[in-house]
């Protein structure tokens, strides 16, 4: 049986791209969201070209159900090998005027679904015995806040401190905990965020698009295949010395 791969949040955009290269990396892939249509045309789409993949449908705010998505994708798939804590979720709002609500269903979803899911598979390295990788999703938005972002960039700042928490609890198990720092990849998320704030700047989307791309020195916003290619990278052998690391995918936006 091949060494699986989960991926949360994989029905669309960086995760989706990040199924795609696991897949082409030779990694079985567990293809975990909450979207079940999307999880199971991404699954679709990978069996189509000839790879091995199952959709769950998962909420990885529930730790029940990240338990769950561990112990399925090892009975239907086989030895888990890699977890991607990739799923999250953004909104804009003004720090005085942001929702209650939403600014805790962001925590629960960023930053507890993160929580979840470094235990769920450290469990289950743990029970396997033999090390394994996990990655989770930060941002730019975790090394520097964004205005208009702050539950966003406080979830973010949490994930690379999980990040570098469990790396240090881990690391004598030959578990290595990493983390992707994305600055701006054109997916649905990103459409969403350029359109809301757009119009609190009231200027058109075009303009909010062509001002982000000033600030990005290589001079073009990054692909889910950008990021995906740095997270083949962390759970490849050449990586196996890096742990507690959170890697800017930024195209030069901020410089460490
Ligand atoms: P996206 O919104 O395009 O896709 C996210 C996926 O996660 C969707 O398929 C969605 O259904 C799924 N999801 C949302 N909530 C979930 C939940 N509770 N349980 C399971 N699945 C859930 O987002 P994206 O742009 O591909 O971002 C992926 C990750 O990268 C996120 O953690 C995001 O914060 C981070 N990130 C993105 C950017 C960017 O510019 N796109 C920048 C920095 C960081």
């Amino acid at each position: 049986m091949a060494k699986v791969a989960v991926i949360t949040g994989a029905g669309q955009g960086i995760g989706e791209g990040i199924a795609h290269q696991l897949a082409n990396d030779g990694f079985a892939i567990a293809v975990a969201d909450i979207n079940e249509a999307t999880a199971n045309q991404v699954a679709h789409d990978l069996n189509a070209e000839g790879y091995s993949a199952k959709a769950y449908v998962v909420d990885v705010a529930d730790r029940n159900q990240v338990f769950n998505l561990a112990q399925s994708a090892v009975n239907d798939l086989g030895e888990l090998a890699v977890w991607v804590n990739n799923a999250g979720i953004a909104f804009i709002d003004s720090f005085v005027d942001s929702d209650p609500d939403q600014f805790e269903r962001l925590i629960d979803v960023n930053l507890k679904g993160t929580y979840w899911g470094i235990q769920a598979a450290a469990k289950q390295f743990l029970k396997q015995g033999d090390g394994g990788r996990i990655v989770n999703a930060a941002s730019l938005a975790g090394v520097e806040a964004s205005a208009l972002q702050s539950a966003y960039s406080a979830s973010k700042f949490g994930i690379r401190g999980l990040t570098q928490s469990a790396a240090k609890e881990l690391a004598k198990d030959n578990i290595t905990v990493n983390a992707y720092n994305p600055g701006v990849v054109r997916t649905p998320m990103r459409d969403a965020i350029d359109k809301k704030t757009a119009a609190l700047k009231n200027i058109s989307i075009d303009q909010q698009k062509a001002g982000v791309i000033d600030e990005i020195d290589r001079g073009r916003e990054a692909t889910p295949a950008d990021v995906a290619n740095v997270v083949s990278w962390l759970v490849s052998p050449k990586t196996e010395y890096i742990t507690g690391q959170s890697i800017m995918v930024d195209g030069g936006m901020h410089y460490l």
